[in-house]
């Protein structure tokens, strides 16, 4: 007998669950690559992505993971030796100035743990010093999906006003895009990179960046570009196998197509007003849970809370033992924990991630809570009673 068997439902921090109506749309015959409908629906992805991600100005496509998003932007506006500056909160700054490290540039990393947000304060110190204004960029992850921490892209925009410092703001929105408030012109952001399998439910294989007008400027005076990477021919394209420098991503960019009108259809304020509420259910069991004295939400202020995952500490081993239990018994894959090992713990088998990001309504999270419930009884973690009976109330609310 298995308790397993039925609809598996994959909680990690991305990819995210796949909506029917995008595996159907991409169950098709392939489409011309030259002319006809996959170029008309094509120009129609721009304008809907823009909307999401709040600029009117541009956008590029690229057949990439997050990864390749992120080379991309920084293929675009930064050349070897140019200093970069990358405030962290968890795992992901460090990648992307890893890539930048890669390409030649110098980051020099400002680290606040990984169960904190950015201080502005403390970046403004580096950045004052800084007269001859050798950072080119400051780099920052909108939320970083190991700690599921929400950084403020608002109050490092003040912070660079502030000092009359030109340095490009870049933003990663891999894991908010679609899911957190994210307003790129208003909030003075110049370039953004994220990819479409998170909140925007459609497989891994699409990376976008976009950036405003100053961006652009400084790409012009770039002296050289990766031809790969460069995003003019993109996001103004000519002939259209130069959107994706050569054969388009034919069948992502008819899930996508179908992702984005669901987005559409729902409205974005509805689908990010869904999200918040989701998250505030999962916060009320989790913090009930925690009454029992084992387990803790790592993001200790709700305000500072991802909408789209939640990373929590259980005890050396036990958030393994957890995940382990749920996929094996109820089909629920929960994410493991991501750069929060320490000393007693090398391998961070302590934590674990619940991914809610995109697909995603009420009785899917209380079915998830359900299960992690009863792991926590099953392994005889210690945990508050009531934790589901908390959740359920928010949802009650409406
Ligand atoms: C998932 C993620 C990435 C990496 O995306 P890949 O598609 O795995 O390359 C980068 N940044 C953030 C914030 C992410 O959540």
């Amino acid at each position: 007998m298995s308790l397993a068997n039925g609809r598996p439902y994959l909680a990690i921090p991305g990819p995210s669950v796949m909506p029917d109506a995008v595996l159907q749309a991409m169950h098709a015959p392939a489409p011309n690559i030259y002319e006809g409908g996959l170029v008309t629906l094509t120009e129609t992805l721009i304008p809907d992505l823009c909307a999401i991600a709040g600029t009117r100005h541009h956008a590029a496509i690229y057949i990439a993971n997050g990864h390749g998003a992120w080379e991309a932007a920084l293929s675009n506006v930064l050349a070897p030796g140019d200093k970069v500056l990358v405030p962290s909160t968890g795992r992901f700054a460090h990648g992307w100035a890893d890539m930048a490290e890669g390409l030649g540039l110098v980051p020099e990393i400002v680290e606040f743990g990984t169960a904190a947000t950015i201080d502005p304060a403390r970046v403004a110190e580096v950045l004052a010093a800084d007269t001859d204004h050798a950072f080119k960029a400051v780099m920052f992850s909108h939320v970083d999906t190991a700690s599921s921490v929400r950084n403020d892209p608002q109050a490092l925009r003040a912070m660079l006003d502030e000092l009359g410092h030109p340095a490009l703001l870049m933003a990663d929105c891999v894991a908010s895009l679609g899911v957190e408030r994210f307003e790129m012109d208003a909030w003075g952001v110049d370039v953004m990179v994220s990819a479409s399998q998170k909140g925007l439910m459609t497989p891994p294989g699409l990376g976008f960046v976009f950036f405003n007008d100053k961006a652009a400027e400084v790409r012009a005076a770039m002296p050289r570009v990766s031809r790969y990477w460069d995003w003019v021919p993109r996001s103004k394209p000519e002939f259209f196998y130069n959107y994706f420098g050569g054969t388009a991503p034919t069948h992502h960019l008819l899930g996508l197509r179908a992702a984005l009108d669901m987005i559409k259809a729902e409205g974005l304020e509805n689908a990010l007003a869904r999200q918040a509420k989701l998250a505030s259910a999962i916060w009320a069991a989790c913090e009930v849970w925690e009454e029992g004295g084992a387990l803790r939400l790592n993001i200790r202020d709700r305000a500072l809370r991802s909408h789209a995952v939640t990373a929590l500490g259980v005890g050396v081993g036990m958030g393994e033992k957890l995940r382990r239990w749920t996929a094996d018994t109820a089909g629920l894959t929960l994410g493991l924990g991501l750069g929060m090992s320490t000393p007693e713990d090398p391998n961070g088998t302590g934590f674990f991630r619940i991914g809610h990001m995109g697909h995603l309504n009420a009785h899917m999270v209380l079915g998830a809570l359900g299960v992690i419930e009863a792991g926590l009884t099953a392994l005889e973690i210690p945990h508050g009673k009531g934790g589901l009976e908390a959740a359920a109330a928010v949802i009650a609310q409406g």
